[in-house]
C-alpha cells in the first residue's frame, strides 16, 4: 500500500476551527451512537471497535468537536454555529 500523506498547505490555515479526525475522516462533529450510546467520529470506527454495525439513521444525535456541545444533528452548532459539514455522513 503506497499512500502518501504529506500536509499541503492549501490556503490560509484557519485556526479557529480544529478538525477533529480518524483514520477516516476529518471533521468538526462526533456522533453518538445510537446503538451503544458512545461517540466515534465516524461509522467505520464505531464498526471497526464494536461488535455490531451503526445504523446512520438512527443517529440523532452528534458533539460538537470545537465546543463539546451535544445535540441534534444539524448543519450549525447550536452553541458555536460552527458548520458541521453538509452532510454528517457521507456514503
Ligand atoms: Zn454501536
Ligand atoms: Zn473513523
Ligand atoms: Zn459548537
Amino acid at each position: 500500500m503506497e499512500t502518501s500523506s504529506t500536509p499541503r498547505a492549501e490556503g490560509p490555515p484557519d485556526e479557529t476551527v480544529k478538525l477533529i479526525g480518524c483514520a477516516h475522516y476529518k471533521r468538526k462533529s462526533k456522533f453518538v451512537s445510537p446503538c451503544c450510546d458512545k461517540i466515534y467520529v465516524c461509522r467505520f470506527c464505531h464498526d471497526e471497535n464494536e461488535d455490531h454495525t451503526i445504523n446512520r439513521k438512527e443517529v440523532t444525535e452528534l458533539v460538537c468537536a470545537i465546543c463539546d456541545t451535544r445535540q441534534k444533528v444539524q448543519r450549525n452548532c447550536e452553541k458555536c454555529g460552527v458548520q458541521f459539514g453538509k452532510v454528517i455522513f457521507d456514503t
